[in-house]
């Protein structure tokens, strides 16, 4: 049996999202709570070197600044919002991240930062994972998509929906999901990991694409391993899923075999792989060597290759 919880997003999530909601005021209720997001970064707070989200109430001069809102859902009786806030052009000669940081330092909020939720996503809570995570996928898909794809009307931000609906020609939009396959494959005693440009130093994983149109997931494992190593697998099989929001993806986790050991690597596609034993793959995952490390704790990546290590996949 396997553990969904060791993964960052849970099915065990108590956290009722798209409440049937309109145009009310909802900034009325202290049970509301606000996260603000800038030029893609996401405001956070350190407390005792714990990354948290930071929450904000209604008086925050933030709230003058919003131009996209969603509501993400209830959790534990606490309605929480995202918000992506922009000043205007006139405003100031600042640019935008150095303008907020400037209220939020005059509001004496000195332990609040603004921050790339992609370097701190995995030292975050489940909950607070979840909800950044969401809030990051929804906010970037309205600020990318103002404007309706039908007929070009811009969209009104004056409500909290997931969806955009045009005033002109009523078409609803809705923020796309893109799948992708990460694979591990298997040969005789060995793994494949591999590392692309963007990777931080040191950093290996399961090799990883998108789905293209017409694709099945089995399909897509197997253009994408021939692409990037040179290599045929067969014996697909599913094992589990995680949605990431970096873009906005859902990550399907596969196993597959080869019989291959030589690998074409393309550089153009990915940097390095190789093969390691289960025993040297071990040793990566308990942090007794520093030459390369496996997989941040949290992803579906790491997942798979603990499995695999433990002989439980
Ligand atoms: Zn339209």
């Amino acid at each position: 049996m396997i553990e969904k919880k060791k993964l960052v997003f849970t099915t065990n999530l108590k956290f009722y999202k798209k409440k049937n909601i309109n145009n009310v005021n909802v900034f009325k209720s202290f049970e509301n709570k606000h996260i603000f997001f800038c030029e893609g970064l996401i405001l956070l707070k350190k407390i005792r070197n714990k990354f948290k989200l930071s929450y904000f109430d209604e008086n925050n001069e933030l709230f003058n600044y919003i131009n996209h809102s969603v509501y993400i859902g209830s959790f534990k009786k606490k309605n929480i919002y995202a918000h992506n806030i922009s000043k205007k052009k006139t405003a100031s000669n600042l640019d935008q991240i150095d303008f907020f940081k400037n209220k939020i330092k005059k509001e004496d909020l000195s332990e609040i930062f603004f921050c790339d939720l992609r370097k701190v996503f995995l030292d975050l809570s489940i909950k607070d994972s979840y909800i950044a995570g969401v809030g990051k996928s929804i906010i970037n898909w309205k600020v990318e998509n103002s404007f309706c794809p039908k007929c070009g009307e811009k969209f009104l931000c004056n409500d909290f929906k997931w969806e955009n609906k045009c005033i002109n020609c009523k078409k609803i939009t809705f923020a796309r999901v893109n799948p992708v396959v990460i694979i591990i494959i298997i040969n005789g005693k060995k793994t494949l990991l591999g590392r692309s440009y963007h990777f931080p130093d040191k950093l290996y994983s399961c090799l990883a694409g998108f789905v293209e149109p017409g694709e099945t997931l089995e399909m897509a494992a197997i253009r994408e391993i021939k692409e990037e190593v040179g290599i045929k697998i067969t014996n697909i099989k599913y094992i589990t899923n995680q949605p990431w929001p970096f873009p906005s993806s859902l990550m399907f986790g596969l196993m597959a075999k080869t019989t291959n050991k030589n690998l074409k690597i393309d550089k153009n596609e990915i940097e390095h792989a190789f093969w390691i034993t289960k025993s040297k793959l071990k040793k990566i995952l308990n942090s007794k060597t520093d030459k390369i490390s496996a997989a941040r704790k949290g992803t579906i990546a790491r997942y798979l290759l603990e499995n695999w290590v433990n002989n439980k996949i």
